[in-house]
């Protein structure tokens, strides 16, 4: 993908915007994509306003070069206007969300590059997941993400009307909250100011012209005015999963802006990764914000549990949409015949009655039970967590209840108690409880 449109090869110790970033190391890449840790130059400097950054390890920031091509070109540039709506509306950076902190064009040999530079943050929450080996977090770290999650959505939706149409654990990545002075490795950060040498991975310029060296010597100024003294420790080290899992702040913001739209003006009908896609989508029955309060209770289910509540699969005589509408049901029980035949797409699947044509018999599997039976919840954390989850996945997308409202719920505010979480998380396994439902259907 290194061609004419395609990403933009990055080395390290790369200068980008005039000398302002200095590339330290890629951090990570998307479809359209590629995004480099980097050092700003222009935090470090004593005479700068340092509005949006809280300390010293704001210096780094995420670099989203986007691909040349000019559908990345367009789709970068929406993206830059949600994000600067995202900016504009949240002067003190408090409301959960990705932080646009400049952006600029870069000419490579594959193009012109639209980047982005984003506030640097730490893993996804897909990551968290993994490090608890698929068996979920403490309720109460999920209630915490979940505050976080709905503050940004609060924000996003009653105050912007955006809708980000691809919320999923991979979306939200946490703050990072070790602080440098305590902390030997964050501490020791030294930021990577040249090019090293004998380095020989293709990049965009081979030779430094005067105007880069220049700018080199600049940035070296600058990084000598800090004060704190650091040890060389050739770098900056990326938060681990497994602090964030002990610690006891969770922090964490909404990003990947790449997709979202105004509610009023929407571009796109099939929205949302599958497993965190709402009825609506996929009977094409039109959208709103509440799609983003369905992938929320998608998300919550899976940080609990670390199984995504919907994976839907193509089956002998039936597809992956239908499945997915079966497994709803037999979760949330029948969809109102309203609403089942509601949909430009609802004809491919269910008859006039609302049944569904292809897949007639259905396993019920309450939530509340789902969680005792199988995820070894007790039985007063399944009632409650149900309760707080269900009316999320009403099928009626108006009945479910706003992030506002969530924000008010009881359940966010309970607390459970250690020793009853390790009795919950860390002695018991997941039990697989009678048929699969595939099963069950390819057998009717
Ligand atoms: P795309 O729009 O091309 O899919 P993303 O915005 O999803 O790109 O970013 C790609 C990857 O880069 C992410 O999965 C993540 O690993 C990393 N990343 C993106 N933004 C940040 C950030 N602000 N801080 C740290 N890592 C980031
Ligand atoms: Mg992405």
């Amino acid at each position: 993908s290194y061609r004419k449109g395609g990403y933009h090869a990055v080395r390290v110790g790369d200068l980008f915007n005039g000398g302002r970033y200095i590339a330290q190391r890629k951090l990570g890449w998307g479809q359209f994509s590629i995004v480099w840790l980097a050092y700003d130059t222009r935090t470090s400097h004593p005479n700068d306003v340092v509005a949006v950054y809280g300390n010293d390890s704001q210096s780094y920031v995420a670099l989203k070069i986007q691909k040349s091509a000019a559908q990345f070109a367009q789709a970068a540039l929406h993206e830059i206007e949600v994000l600067s709506a995202v900016a504009d509306g949240d002067p003190s950076n408090e409301k959960c969300v990705i932080r646009l902190i400049d952006h600029f064009k870069h000419a490579g040999p594959n193009g012109q590059h639209l980047c982005m530079v984003l506030e640097f943050l730490g893993d996804s929450l897909l990551r968290l997941i993994k490090y608890s080996r698929y068996k979920g977090l403490e309720l109460n770290k999920v209630r915490e993400i979940c505050k976080y999650i709905l503050t940004g959505l609060d924000y996003l939706h009653r105050e912007l009307g955006i809708i980000h149409t691809d919320l999923k654990p991979e979306n939200i990545l946490l703050v990072s909250t070790i602080d440098p002075s305590k902390d030997p490795i964050r501490s020791g950060l030294t930021p990577i100011l040249e090019r090293p040498e004998g380095s020989i991975n293709g990049g965009s310029t081979s030779t430094m012209t005067i105007v880069e060296k220049k700018l080199k010597r600049r940035a070296k100024r600058a990084v000598a005015n800090i004060s704190i003294r650091r040890a060389s420790m050739g770098g900056i080290e990326l938060p681990k999963p497994e602090r964030c899992l002990d610690g006891i702040d969770m922090r964490c913001k909404v990003v990947d802006f790449g997709n979202a739209c105004r509610a009023n003006k929407q571009f796109a009908e099939e929205i949302q990764t599958r497993q965190y896609r709402a009825p609506e989508v996929i009977l094409r029955a039109g959208y709103s914000f509440s799609v983003d309060m369905w992938s929320f209770a998608c998300t919550a289910f899976e940080l609990a549990t670390g199984d995504m509540l919907f994976a839907p699969k193509s089956g002998q005589g039936f597809c992956e949409d239908e499945d997915h509408l079966a497994l709803m049901m037999e979760l949330i029980g029948k969809m109102p015949r309203k609403i089942a035949i509601g949909g430009a797409q609802s004809k491919d699947y269910f008859d006039r009655h609302g049944d569904l044509k292809r897949i007639r018999r259905l396993k019920f599997w309450s939530l509340d039970r789902l969680l005792v039976d199988k995820y070894r919840l007790s039985e007063t954390d399944a009632c409650e967590f149900a309760e707080f989850l269900v009316p999320l996945l009403d099928f009626t997308p108006e009945k479910r209840p706003t992030a506002q409202q969530c924000l008010q719920h009881p359940w966010l505010s309970l607390r459970n108690s250690t020793r009853d979480e390790t009795k919950n998380k860390s002695n018991v396994e997941k039990v697989d409880v009678g048929m699969s439902k595939l099963e069950i259907k390819v057998g009717k």
